[in-house]
């Protein structure tokens, strides 16, 4: 039987919701992961120190003090002070770019990118992140390499700040890692997995609509290429985001797949099948506190090459359900 130990797994892009929703997701990361970067497109947006503490205290409440959330700001009219003084918070990581209307609730995120120069001046001085959702809203695959010439720009523009392209789908994104040494990027769980076939060739699932829209099985193959193949710049992030089922199985269907609860043995599974078992160490932590001098709990996770089931589905406090991806089947991994 094979096994696998994960020292302090962390999951770098990670949607925890509000309300009942956000006790589920916190509670189901804190049993896999020593941290996770916390998105904050609520509604409203999480863009003040007072509502980030708030939110970060919700989270440690459910996932219990062994799970470090790393806070996120979504990136709005903050100028070069109020970064100083986020910096100095200690739940917070970095500022989130939504570029407008691009994905649930960034309505009112940016399109006008010389609003935030002030705020990207004090964030490369400061060492702060820069987390970029880089896709503008739509269906077209052509979408996503749109996004090219902000990437470059924003690259060139500003050297030393550490530039994060999340969640990339697509080969084209992927090759910019290679071009500018200050762009990083994060890779799902589902982008690695899945393409269009399995989205809505056949019947439509809408349990696997998300934004970033799984794209084509090259692009799949040429993300599949760099995490296998152990790329340093390469770090997970599940952008596990769930909706309730009623939101999801609906004529107006929200992007967001719920990856929470099986990431890390639907992960096992997938490098083991590659032969790549060896790499997910790096993937799934190492890359990532390399690249932010991360310093987060150590939790060790060992997973088994024997099989476990998903439930069908988790019953929230609120008397909703959510789906989690492979709901009700059988993986063929793990964890102890
Ligand atoms: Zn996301």
């Amino acid at each position: 039987m094979k096994s696998l130990t994960l020292s302090s797994p962390l999951d770098m892009h990670l949607h925890l919701r509000a309300g009942s929703l956000c006790e589920t997701a916190s509670a189901v990361a804190g049993t896999q992961f020593a941290g996770a970067v916390v998105m904050p497109n609520l509604v409203p947006a999480i863009e003040t120190l007072p509502a980030m503490d708030a939110y970060a205290q919700k989270i440690t409440a459910a996932a219990g003090t062994a799970f470090r959330p790393l806070m996120t700001l979504f990136l709005n009219t903050q100028s070069a002070s109020d970064i100083e003084e986020a910096k100095a918070n200690p739940h917070f990581f970095a500022m989130k770019l939504y570029p407008a209307g691009v994905t649930t609730n960034s309505e009112n995120g940016i399109s006008n990118f010389d609003a935030i120069v002030p705020a990207l001046e004090a964030m490369q001085a400061l060492d702060v992140p820069l987390l970029i959702h880089g896709e503008s809203n739509g269906f077209v695959l052509e979408r996503e390499a749109e996004f090219l010439p902000v990437y470059r720009q924003l690259a060139k523009a500003f050297p030393r700040l550490k530039i994060v392209m999340e969640h990339i789908s697509d080969a084209r994104t992927l090759a910019l890692l290679d071009e500018f040494e200050n762009l990083y990027a994060t890779v799902t769980l589902h982008h690695l997995l899945f393409t269009l076939d399995d989205l809505a060739g056949g019947k439509l699932n809408p349990h696997l609509f998300c934004k970033p829209i799984v794209k084509l099985p090259r692009d799949r193959e040429a993300i599949r290429a760099a995490v296998f193949g152990g790329n340093a710049k390469i770090m997970f992030g599940s952008d596990s985001a769930p909706h309730p089922r009623s939101n999801k199985e609906s004529a107006a269907a929200l992007g967001g797949c719920f990856t929470g609860p099986v990431l890390l043995p639907a992960l096992a599974d997938l490098f083991d099948r590659h032969g790549a078992l060896d790499k997910l160490q790096a993937f799934v932590s190492d890359n990532a506190r390399r690249i932010y001098h991360l310093d987060v709990p150590q939790k060790n996770l060992t997973l088994v090459n024997e099989p476990s089931d998903v439930p069908a589905a988790f019953d929230l406090p609120s008397g909703e359900q959510v789906i989690p991806l492979f709901a009700g089947t059988r993986l063929p991994w793990r964890i102890v």
